[in-house]
């Protein structure tokens, strides 16, 4: 996709901090992190928002949870707990439309989503 800047990552246009990569996904390292681990986990394919998933890209959001899980274990947030966040759309203050969930931990955080 062009000028997509996750898709430019993923095809090593422009550097990314990756900590994982397989063939559907990959998780790199949040440029402007919001907590003191902050990833996000990205499909290769690119996909704008959750409004543009398809039935048949179930399998691939459960493994971009399975990651999720991973990335945390690796980067041991996931004992203290992590947050999992996607957001969708303008009001959600999604700035990148390529799906992307971001993986928040090692501090505490309050129950305010905002
Ligand atoms: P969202 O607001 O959910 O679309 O989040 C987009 C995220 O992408 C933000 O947290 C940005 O800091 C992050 N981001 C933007 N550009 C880059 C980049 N070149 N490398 C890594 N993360 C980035
Ligand atoms: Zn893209």
């Amino acid at each position: 996709m062009e000028d997509c800047i996750f898709c430019k990552i993923i095809e090593g246009k422009i550097p990314g901090d990756f900590v994982f990569k397989d063939d559907e996904i990959v998780a790199f390292k949040d440029i402007h992190p919001l907590t003191p681990t902050h990833l996000l986990v990205v499909p290769i394919k690119h996909i704008g928002a959750l409004t543009d998933l398809a039935t048949t890209d179930n399998t691939l959001m459960g493994n971009m949870i399975a990651v999720a899980n991973k990335v945390a274990r690796d980067e041991r947030i996931a004992d203290s707990g992590y947050r999992l966040v996607i957001n969708s759309g303008k009001h959600a203050g999604q700035l990148v439309a390529h799906l992307h969930i971001h993986v928040l931990g090692g501090r505490q955080m309050s129950g305010d989503f905002d």
